[in-house]
């Protein structure tokens, strides 16, 4: 047998650490338990894990000792168990930790206890949710709240990808405003921001679950539409057209704005690139320019 001071090693984790005996009865408690929790061990060691000390909750905030307790479950069928709960601090807090749970067992194999390793996760947990929130801001135009240009770029190569590889079929509309420097012109540009915030918002009541749409750019928009074919994405071209152009926009001066949208629509091919399906819908809103505005065409 080696000599090996296990209780320095023990006190040394960045992890807390206790063991118990079968009865959930602490009997091993280490420093970084002590410093997680406010618990010293001398005030822990003898009772049971439920007394008044931890008392585990999950984020229904439900007390777990009486319950699903890991600890119990594996003392009980010797398997390890990993659990996201919410520990007690001494100060009454709650303190987010990852518990891990190992049987311990006797030198005949028989289970006499169990371990419980414990770390904080709540710095983790912040930065999670900041990562998730920076994420959205990233990808969403803050005028309009739809996709961004690089969010829609992203998804489009991922419509592509999908295109070529498991042939699934989606279309594109490219929407341009008509005469929207007049808006601006007439009423001023806060005003205009409105016509595209509520136009926007006419376009996100449009998407279903799969399908994105976003901002190209000034007064242009496009949605990509996941499993279409071309005459249903016709049939939801016009629908949106007449959607947009019986969109009203309350404008502060008390009067009511109607704005119409060119269309340009395509269905995805398994030759296109992002340049030349975006250049065919392109394309086509063009001609709906010139077919004298607020209608659309496909090819
Ligand atoms: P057409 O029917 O040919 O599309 O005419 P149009 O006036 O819409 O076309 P044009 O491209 O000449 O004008 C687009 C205008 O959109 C010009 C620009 O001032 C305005 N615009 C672009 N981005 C914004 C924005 O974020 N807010 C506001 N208010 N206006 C914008
Ligand atoms: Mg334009
Ligand atoms: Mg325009």
């Amino acid at each position: 047998m080696m000599d090996i001071r296990l209780r320095d090693l023990f006190d040394e984790m960045q992890e807390g650490l206790y063991l118990t005996d079968n009865e959930r009865r602490i009997t091993h408690w280490n420093e970084a338990a002590e410093r997680l929790t406010g618990y010293t061990a001398e005030q822990v060691i003898g009772s049971k894990c439920s007394d008044n000390v931890l008392m585990h909750v999950n984020e229904q905030g439900e007390c777990l000792c009486m319950g699903e307790c890991p600890l119990r479950d594996t003392i009980f069928d010797g398997t390890p168990r990993e659990a996201d709960v919410f520990m007690h601090h001494k100060n009454g807090h709650r303190v987010p930790v990852r518990v891990r749970v190992l049987p311990l067992r006797n030198s005949n194999g028989d289970i006499v206890g169990g371990a419980e390793f414990f770390s904080d996760v709540s710095s983790q947990m912040g930065v999670q949710a900041r990562i998730k929130e920076l994420e959205q801001l990233v990808l969403i135009d803050n005028l309009t709240m739809l996709s961004n240009r690089r969010h829609v770029e992203a998804e489009l190569d991922r419509f592509l990808t999908e295109k070529q590889r498991y042939d699934l079929s989606f279309g594109v509309l490219f929407l341009d405003l008509d005469h929207f420097k007049n808006v601006n012109d007439t009423f001023g540009h806060n005003v205009g921001d409105l016509v595209l915030k509520t136009v926007g918002a006419t376009l996100k009541s449009c998407a279903r679950p799969y399908d994105t749409f976003g901002r190209w750019g000034g007064e242009e928009f496009i949605g990509l539409i996941r499993n279409i074919d071309a005459p249903n994405l016709r049939g939801l071209g016009e629908r949106i057209r007449g959607l947009v152009a019986a969109t009203m926009i309350n404008t502060p001066c008390g009067k009511t704005l109607q704005v119409t949208a060119s269309i340009g629509g395509t269905t995805a091919r398994q030759e296109d690139d992002m340049e030349s399906i975006i250049a065919r819908a392109d394309k086509n809103l063009y001609c709906s320019k010139n077919s004298g505005r607020n209608c659309l065409t496909l090819s």
